[in-house]
């Protein structure tokens, strides 16, 4: 087979998606066409004031995919390879995670073309007003609800909900979520997503007949999702084999100190700089090693028709949005590997994204007790549904979520009927 994992574009890859898909819904051609496309998509090119006093100008993206099941919903990434069709698949992708999850959001994403790690803090406060400011008129809690994705954070949130709060002349916590609790933020929503996929992974290794004590775990990524499911499954007795960063990453057959890892990496925003009895390791060879669960949860694009041959995981739990090519899945479904898809597997940031949202419009404050159990109930319960339909319809669990998620939209788009 051919590699074509670079040059795959993720927008390409999610329309196909939907190809695949069609055949198992019972939706209108015609539907499905306008699915393939975006609502509104904004670009802008925009000045900021560097710390050197030299002005540069950045581009940045906000898509929504679709608004048919409510306000768009969806992620700010700030990474030198952001462009427009990597956000508009991300975009589409948030549309079917909302409606797997049945929570009543349509799907958006945003990002800025940018290298945050050579940027002070002062400097991407700057971008970041000023891309606020820049896509203000498409923002608002019954409109647009922008949340972290890679290379953002809480604080960042926290600026852009200042911003936008400036410009309307009162403070409006729900324009975004993510937030410090300080601000309206929900406990609970920094840790939502990693523990997400650790629900996600309990429930396949009980559908398997797996315990995950001692489940063998490798993971891409230790950001804000990989990072927070490696401390979770350590909790729960699972061994965290192998973690990387974008640098590189570490392996241990025995298990790692995942405290002691992830101390590391918070403090010098490293994670190999502390190495102790753990070997180095590359990114790709991670993705490769023999275990029980594998968890991509950095970027696009990671298993292709390349190393799709080569992964020996039993189950892969995909934390990242669009991990795996159209190309590996069908090779990794050939070798009866479990795949927990990202639009069902990393939902639990926009569940608790929603609970945030619901909080910030009721002025309410829940408890994390609250929110830990509201969240577990409706990833169980998307899991099932999804495994209900992958087995009933002898489909893939990726195929059975995109028709979950995929039909929902196309329900709500016929009740709604179209105008005039
Ligand atoms: P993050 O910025 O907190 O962390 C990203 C991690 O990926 C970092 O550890 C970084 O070092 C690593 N990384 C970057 N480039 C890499 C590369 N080329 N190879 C290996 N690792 C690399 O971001 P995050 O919020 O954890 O997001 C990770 C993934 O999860 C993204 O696909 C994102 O869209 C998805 N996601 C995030 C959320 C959320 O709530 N944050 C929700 C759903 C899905």
């Amino acid at each position: 087979m051919v590699d074509v994992s670079r040059k795959i574009n993720p927008f390409e890859m999610a329309k196909k998606q939907i190809d695949i898909a069609s055949e198992y819904l019972n939706a209108e051609p015609g539907l499905l066409e306008r699915l393939k496309q975006t609502k509104r998509e904004v670009i802008v090119h925009f000045p900021v004031k560097m710390d050197d006093g030299k002005v540069r100008i950045f581009t940045g993206y906000r898509v929504q995919h679709d608004v048919a099941r409510g306000p768009a919903k969806g992620g700010i990434r700030y990474h030198p390879d952001v462009d427009l069709d990597e956000v508009r698949a991300l975009a589409m992708w948030m549309t079917w995670k909302s409606a797997v999850v049945n929570i009543p959001f349509g799907g958006a994403k945003g990002g800025v073309q940018c290298n945050p790690k050579g940027m002070s803090p002062h400097e991407i406060e700057n971008l970041t007003r000023r891309f606020t400011w820049e896509i203000s008129f498409m923002l608002g809690p019954e409109q647009d609800i922008p949340a972290p994705d890679v290379y953002t954070n809480p604080q960042v949130m926290a600026w852009i909900m200042d911003t936008f709060s400036i410009l309307k002349g009162y403070s409006v916590p729900g324009v975004v979520t993510g937030k410090p609790i300080e601000l309206g933020g929900s406990l609970g929503r920094f840790e939502a997503t990693g523990r997400g996929v650790v629900i996600a992974s309990l429930e396949a290794l009980k559908y398997l007949k797996k315990p995950v004590e001692g489940a063998r775990t490798a993971i891409q990524g230790c950001g804000n999702v990989g990072g927070i499911a490696a401390k979770h499954f350590d909790r729960l007795g699972a061994k965290v084999i192998a973690i990387s960063d974008s640098k590189g990453g570490l392996h241990n057959e025995k298990g790692l100190d995942v405290k002691r890892v992830l101390d590391c990496k918070s403090r010098y925003q490293c994670l190999i700089c502390d190495k102790k009895q753990e070997t180095e390791i590359t990114n790709e060879e991670l993705l490769e090693l023999d275990c029980d669960i594998l968890v991509p949860a950095a970027l696009e694009n990671q298993i292709t028709e390349k190393n799709g041959p080569r992964i020996k995981a039993r189950i892969i739990v995909e934390g990242a949005n669009g991990p795996t090519t159209p190309g590996a899945d069908e090779i990794l479904n050939e070798k009866g590997v479990f795949i927990v898809p990202d639009i069902l597997a990393n939902a639990g940031g926009v569940t608790v994204s929603y609970f945030e949202w619901v909080q910030n419009l009721q002025e309410l404050i829940w408890s994390e007790e609250e929110v830990l159990e509201r969240l577990t109930r409706i990833m169980q319960r998307s899991f099932r549904e999804v495994l209900e339909i992958s087995l009933s319809k002898k489909i893939p669990t990726r195929t059975a979520a995109l028709v979950l998620g995929i039909g929902r939209v196309v329900e709500a788009i016929k009740l709604r009927g179209i105008y005039p």
